[in-house]
């Protein structure tokens, strides 16, 4: 049986949203159980959406939870920054309307924020490339208008914002705080049943006769029907034991956290020199637009955050004197051509993969798939062109 992805789209659109309280809705035939490594925002995803279909699930972490990419993530929901390939376009939609079903189930614990993002330019080459990526979206139905000088002002009235040669408004778009979401889901996943084991490192794969049967860990053995691989930059090595290849890049991310600032700001904001957004603790986190590495060679870390907060404050200038809380280079997660690695491995039955960059985005669409497919044996259609066989 196949999932259309439209169908699925469709029926997380119009899914009844006010759940109420965190309960496993259908319990999984014959009392199944599942490992799911590492407690990112993908682990927690789908430890709580199998535990919502009645998976008996261990949550296994090597450090804390958010240890990895997703504690220094900017941690952006979007789709417009996708239209280079109109599925994954499609999954990273899918994920933020299941960020919206989650808010329904979780109410404030899950701190979300939907104020849109804002984007302007002051080249035209790159006034273009917004110009087309924004034709894209809306040609795939989704929401999004050019604004102008005023309208930009208008919504971001705090901001001295400069010469304009192109904007883009994205009402639909948001932001979460990453590590704060790990908590909450792991917090409602808890209730349901799943067990969180950290510190506990996931040392290699329990396999016999072609099936995963468990992991090792320093404290012994644990078996499980399935083993989900949501182990960020740890996952290429466990998966290369089974004999799968995930091939994957750590991609260094630079952002600066400033101490809680007065609020001024509830949109995510794109500016040609600076990329912001305010969480709702009043912390600014930012980076350079347009960069995409850690600190340039030479340039000492903090040094660099202080070369962040400059630029962010050519836009908003009360940052100028904003204490700096930390400046963190997370590495990415990134498959060898940039898309998600979801999916039952090849060649090993039970192993199930949950790689990929975006992640926080696209969280919620593949705790669901993920369930579907583990739960229901079913192979969902959204995921055609992301599976782990690709690499094989
Ligand atoms: C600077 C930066 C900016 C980003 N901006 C965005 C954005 O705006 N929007 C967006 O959607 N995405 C963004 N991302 C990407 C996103 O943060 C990641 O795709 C996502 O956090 C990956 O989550 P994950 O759970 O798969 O991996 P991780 O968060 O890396 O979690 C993996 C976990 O597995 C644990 N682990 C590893 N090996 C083992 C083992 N052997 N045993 C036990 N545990 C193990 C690790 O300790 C870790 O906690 C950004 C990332 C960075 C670094």
């Amino acid at each position: 049986m196949r999932v259309d992805r439209r169908a699925t789209l469709g029926l997380l659109a119009s899914a009844p949203l006010a759940l109420g309280a965190a309960r496993a809705t259908t319990a999984a035939p014959g009392n199944r159980t599942a490992i799911v490594i590492g407690a990112g925002i993908v682990g927690a995803a789908i430890a709580y959406e199998l535990a919502k279909r009645g998976v008996a699930v261990t949550i296994l972490e090597r450090f804390k939870p958010a240890a990895g990419a997703t504690g220094d993530s900017f941690a952006y929901l979007n789709a417009s920054t996708k239209t280079g390939s109109r599925p994954y376009f499609q999954l990273n939609w899918l994920g933020m309307a299941g960020w919206r079903i989650w808010q329904q189930e979780a109410g404030p614990a899950l701190p979300l924020q939907w104020g849109g993002a804002t984007y302007w330019r002051d080249t035209e080459a790159e006034s273009a490339k917004l110009s087309e990526s924004l034709r894209i979206a809306q040609q795939w139905g989704y929401a999004g208008r050019g604004i102008d000088a005023a309208a930009l002002q208008a919504l971001l009235p705090r901001l001295a914002i400069g010469p304009v040669s192109a904007g883009a408004f994205f009402p639909e778009e948001g932001a979460v705080d990453p590590a704060g979401a790990v908590a909450a889901l792991i917090a409602r996943a808890a209730k349901l049943g799943v067990r969180l084991r950290a510190p506990v490192n996931v040392t290699s794969l329990l396999l016999r006769d072609g099936k995963v049967t468990g992991v090792r860990t320093p404290d012994g053995v644990i078996e499980a029907d399935t083993v989900v691989l949501a182990a960020g930059l740890g996952s290429e090595v466990l998966a290369g034991q089974g004999g799968v290849r995930l091939p994957l890049t750590a991609s260094p991310g630079a952002l600066l956290h400033t101490a809680p600032q007065k609020q001024v700001l509830d949109r995510v904001v794109f500016g040609p020199r600076s990329t912001f957004k305010q969480l709702p603790d009043g912390r600014i986190v930012a980076s350079i637009s347009g960069h995409e590495g850690g600190a340039p060679n030479g340039v000492d870390v903090q040094a660099f955050g202080r070369i962040i907060q400059a630029a962010a404050a050519s836009y908003l200038p009360t940052l100028r004197q904003a204490a700096i809380e930390r400046v963190s280079v997370g590495q990415r997660v990134v498959p060898a051509d940039s898309f998600p690695v979801v999916g039952f491995a090849p060649g090993v039955r039970g192993l199930y993969s949950a790689v990929t960059h975006s992640g926080v985005t696209l969280a919620p669409a593949l705790g669901r798939l993920a369930a579907l497919e583990i739960v229901d044996g079913i192979a969902a259609d959204a995921l055609d062109g992301f599976r782990p066989d690709r690499f094989a």
